[in-house]
């Protein structure tokens, strides 16, 4: 049996602990993952900084403490307080407010000057005004860049009384007494095994029901293109929470039409990977329209995820449903990618899924994390599983030696990219070699599609990002940029950049030939064999991408007119594996090795069926060598078996 979590006891405890400092509480609230605690005096919160820390270890669960709304100014007033507060050195670009959470953002060029020595303006400003500061650095870009982004957080900010009242009816739920008569944990895949494409995973115990991941396919037709959502046991009603563990479509590209079909649940993801999905979906509806698709949700879809999505941070432990919390750890893959860790029933079964993930430093991002406090299963990508990738450093020279040919030729290079990752891992080596001179001077670098806006996005999350990097926006470069890399703004001139003579290289999206710029250049460039395509990706089976590459050289497309056209591929074609944000197969095997705890059940998922048998097959050879139990058992599922990892049958 279980212990009735109660929210009675909960609320004794917060009261009994704050009474002992004299801290008059107006109310306890359950809101989403968090218990909020109002108090009357914003002082308290200075003098007593460590008051939520002590009152999340009594409970284990997390605690924030706000001021109640009738303690905090008026905005206005607020205002005036904190520029009189803050030198003007520190270059405030903004001020706004978050009703919801009794927060003052504040976006400064130079945030330890808001800060103060010791915290000392950060806690005025909070004693004062009752609004808790959230300091945030302004980043080293274009304000038009980040436009989209602060438009959404505008829209977020304007729904604080909807937003509040659906975390406190989430806070319920996941608060709700449990009752376990039978407990088993059980694993349905629902897309993305063996194959790469649509991942969503659904995990169910007798209490609860939660989604990892909600992607689509890429190169999916027809039925293939949308995971299996269709299953008797997934009633969109009954899922507890959603997590989304990166920004990439075969990973959240179909979350918004959960909530076209009623989902109101909680999304938990990391901020950049809120503010990443929603730039990656916007742009897929975007191609959709223009390419005369009908696509499976509208804008209005998309801002209700915004509205449900409850961002968390690296290492943050969090109740999503009354008997399963959630961890996120780095991944390493892209920005925000994490990697999911679940802890079951207080200690039933503990699951890790990796998401796509990089156990290897990449120019942008470190190493993905290999150590959990417990782990019984894993759930891991394999879309390598069958290969090793030549070092980076190669990599590198072979792209830069590859444009300088195809340059002396007075050719185009066109590199079709992801709009995040690959992108901005290709943007740091061709700046860098520009600047080193490495590349021709009269080189330009052209990038189209959402690219600039997601580079921007990384720059105002300089902490999540590889040291060098980090360290360089913090000093107020921009490692993206370079005079010679220029964003395409306006349609027309993809033709005009076709057409010139000059050098030139092009980063466009989609990364895998399927809509989008790249295809658009790819049309205006194919016939002649001067220039060159360079491939730095994973290619899905079924893209257009995988089919080039596989020597299809005659190719039916449809113009923007909807005139079909053959177009010869005449240009050079390469590719460049070295690049990839995914293991190599000694970097699965590694991330193995180095893993802790050990797992004694390993799911394989995200690949196609040879790589994940061939790793499969290497892993239960390799098993004492890796460290693994004895009795480690490898599951290979395919799309929409189930598999029963604990608890009674
Ligand atoms: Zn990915
Ligand atoms: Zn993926």
């Amino acid at each position: 049996m279980y212990r009735r979590s109660d929210r009675k006891t909960i609320i004794m405890t917060i009261m009994k602990h704050m009474l002992s400092h004299n801290v008059n509480v107006t109310r306890v609230e359950f809101e989403g993952p968090e218990i909020a605690i109002y108090v009357k005096n914003p002082k308290v919160l200075v003098e007593y900084p460590e008051l939520a820390k002590e009152i999340a270890k009594k409970l284990k669960k997390r605690i924030v403490i706000r001021t109640d709304p009738s303690a905090r100014r008026p905005k206005k007033e607020t205002i005036e307080i904190i520029k009189q507060l803050v030198p003007e050195e520190a270059g405030i670009e903004e001020i706004r407010f978050d009703d919801v959470l009794g927060e003052v953002i504040i976006k400064a060029r130079k945030v330890g000057l808001v800060y103060g020595k010791g915290r000392s303006i950060y806690n005025k400003i909070l004693a004062e005004t009752g609004w808790r500061p959230n300091v945030i650095r302004a980043a080293p870009v274009r304000p038009e860049d980040l436009k989209l982004l602060n438009q959404i957080i505008d829209y977020m900010l304007s729904q604080s009384s909807y937003r509040l009242s659906m975390l406190r009816s989430i806070g319920e739920r996941i608060h709700r007494g449990v009752i376990f008569e039978n407990r088993y944990v059980r694993i349905t895949a629902l897309g993305g095994f063996m194959e790469v494409g649509r991942s969503a995973i659904l995990v169910e115990t007798s209490e609860s029901r939660v989604l990892l991941d909600v992607g689509i396919n890429p190169a999916g037709t027809g039925y293939d293109l949308y995971p299996r959502l269709d299953v008797d046991q997934l009633k969109i009603d009954e899922i507890d929470a959603v997590v989304i563990t990166h920004a990439h479509l075969d990973h959240m590209g179909l979350l918004p039409y959960l909530f076209k079909y009623g989902y109101r649940g909680p999304v938990y993801a990391t901020k950049p990977t809120r503010d990443l999905m929603v730039l990656s979906q916007l742009d897929l509806l975007d191609i959709a329209q223009r390419g005369g698709e009908k696509p499976p949700y509208s804008q209005l879809e998309v801002k209700k995820m915004v509205l449900h999505t409850i961002p968390l941070d690296y290492g943050e432990v969090t109740d999503i449903a009354p008997d399963i919390k959630l961890t996120f750890y780095n991944a390493g893959h892209i920005l925000g990618s994490a990697m999911a860790h679940l802890h079951i029933g207080e200690g039933l079964h503990n699951i890790v899924y990796t998401g796509d993930f990089k156990f290897g430093r990449t120019r942008l991002l470190d190493k993905a994390n290999a150590v959990f406090p417990r782990v019984e299963t894993l759930i891991m990508e394999s879309t390598y599983g069958d290969r090793d990738q030549p070092k980076r450093e190669l990599a590198e020279l072979e792209l830069i030696s590859t444009i300088s040919r195809t340059a002396a030729r007075k050719g185009k290079v066109l590199i079709p990219v992801m709009a995040v990752g690959r992108a901005q891992e290709i943007l740091l080596v061709l700046a860098e070699a520009l600047r080193k001179k490495l590349l021709p001077q009269e080189l330009k670098v052209y990038i189209d599609g959402s690219i600039k806006q997601v580079t921007a996005i990384h720059l105002t999350y300089p902490e999540l990002l590889s040291a060098q990097v980090r360290s360089r926006i913090l000093r107020d470069e921009n490692p993206f940029e370079h005079e010679n890399i220029i964003p395409v703004d306006k349609k027309q001139t993809r033709e005009e950049i076709a057409a010139s003579d000059e050098p030139a290289v092009i980063l466009a999206t989609s990364g895998m030939l399927t809509g989008g710029p790249s295809v658009e250049y790819l049309r205006l460039l194919a016939g002649d064999p001067r220039n060159t395509l360079i491939f730095v990706a994973y290619q899905a089976k079924g893209t257009l991408g995988r089919r080039i590459l596989e020597g299809e050289r005659e190719i039916t497309m449809v113009t923007g007119e909807g005139k079909v056209e053959i177009v010869k591929i005449n240009m050079e074609v390469v590719s460049i594996d070295g690049f990839s944000g995914h293991s190599d197969r000694r970097q699965l095997l590694a991330f193995l090795a180095n893993m802790k705890p050990k797992p004694r059940n390993i799911i394989l998922n995200h690949g196609e069926p040879q790589a994940i048998h061939s790793l499969a097959e290497t892993i239960r050879r390799r098993a004492q060598h890796l460290g693994l139990p004895p009795n480690v058992r490898v599951y290979t599922p395919a799309v929409l078996d189930s598999i029963h990892i604990a608890g009674n049958a």
